[in-house]
């Protein structure tokens, strides 16, 4: 690789606004390609054709460019239909579940029972209805898998040493003990990002709040988890936000570029 250096001067001033001093930051200018758009577009382009298809406002009905609704109750089928995407659904190995080797969709638990999931013959049903769990597993498996092929075309590698499960209306411990009580999803509106590093279980992805307007609806949110674990993929498995407050701090802006900057 053809590399050189060039160092920039930034000037420091003093709260009265007097010339101080200056610091140095070191660029790297790098003759190969940073931004491999076009593999990215032929990515996205194979992806479609790849697997089964589904239909989803992206990034969700409030950020849609032919939506921007903040009034759900507005959203009637018309112009549901006329602002949905199409998108494609790679390397699915489970008919029954939206699912591969390494992502796995569900909507309260590990656990869950097949009926809960989507089936690859229930896609077009579950692209119907942007308030419907299912809606949010199909938003989901695209969420995760188009973000990941972002990253990866850009250069970087996702560590799938231990798998990812996704649930979309999380109960509070999607992973409980056998024999443990029944649980309920939660009414708590929020997300996590679970490593699990420590216990070498698979990653958790947890959304809350069966609300009008669930969190399962907006790809956002799911990029934004990602940010974690692409911040733990890129730090040798250990992840900036687990060295303590300032780094989770640092991290959630993290996650939170992701998914505001990395735009499909
Ligand atoms: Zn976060």
């Amino acid at each position: 690789m053809n590399c050189i250096f060039r160092t920039i001067r930034i000037p420091l001033f003093l709260l009265g606004g007097f010339f101080l001093s200056s610091c140095a930051i070191q660029l790297e200018d790098c003759a190969g390609p940073l931004l491999n758009t076009q593999n990215l577009l032929s990515i996205q382009a194979n992806r479609f054709f790849e697997g089964p298809q589904a239909y989803l406002v992206l990034p969700n009905p409030i950020d849609s460019p032919q939506l921007k609704l903040f009034d759900i109750s507005q959203l009637n089928e018309s112009n549901f239909r006329s602002a949905q995407l199409g998108v494609g659904l790679p390397e699915l190995q489970n008919f029954s579940a939206l699912e591969n080797s390494f992502l796995k969709v569900r909507l309260n638990s590990i656990g869950d029972s097949p009926d809960k999931l989507v089936g690859v013959s229930e896609l077009s049903a579950a692209s119907k209805d942007v308030t419907h769990p299912k809606y949010s597993q199909v938003m989901a498996y695209h969420g995760i898998s188009a973000i990941t092929d972002y990253v990866e075309s850009l250069g970087f590698s996702v560590d799938r040493s231990r798998e990812l499960y996704v649930m979309v209306r999380s109960y509070p411990n999607p992973d409980p003990e056998p024999n443990a009580l029944p649980q309920e999803p939660s009414k708590e509106m929020n997300a996590y990002y679970v490593h699990n590093t420590y216990s070498r279980k698979p990653r958790y992805i947890q959304l809350f709040g069966d609300v009008k307007y669930p969190l399962g609806a907006d790809r956002d949110v799911f990029w934004h988890e990602f940010g974690h674990l692409f911040n733990e993929s890129i730090t040798a498995n250990r992840g900036i936000d687990d060295a303590s407050e300032r780094g989770a701090i640092f991290m959630e802006g993290g996650g939170q570029f992701m998914s505001v900057l990395l735009i499909t």
